[in-house]
């Protein structure tokens, strides 16, 4: 299933990690939520294929381990997704279709 696009009025700000929000439920290492918000990504439909963190021309993904999650070990991180510069390339090449991009408020 893909990233819910409306996440941001269905789901509440459970945390903080690495300079941004974590949406839903968090749960380790099984339940890990949607990490960003203007550069969502949901940790919990992340295949960890890297792909994202490849495309992105401002780099601003990293990945992080995740051993244990039954989907991948390893996943796509916004940690600096104020410098996003809406090009869509992540998220038209993800293949679990994990990645939600809006526009900064
Ligand atoms: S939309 Fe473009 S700039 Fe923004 S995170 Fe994705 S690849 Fe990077």
């Amino acid at each position: 299933m893909p990233i819910d696009p409306d996440f941001q009025t269905k789901r509440q700000v459970s945390g903080e990690h690495n300079g941004h929000k974590v949406w839903g439920t968090v749960e380790p290492p099984a339940t890990l939520g949607i990490h960003g918000t203007n550069v969502a990504v949901d940790w919990d439909v992340c295949v960890g294929d890297g792909v994202c963190a490849d495309v992105c021309p401002v780099s601003l993904y990293e990945m992080i381990d995740t051993s244990g999650h039954p989907i991948s070990n390893r996943k796509a991180d916004p940690a600096r997704e104020k410098e996003c510069i809406q090009c869509l390339a992540c998220e038209m090449q993800c293949p679990a279709a994990a990645i939600k991009i809006t526009q900064a408020p």
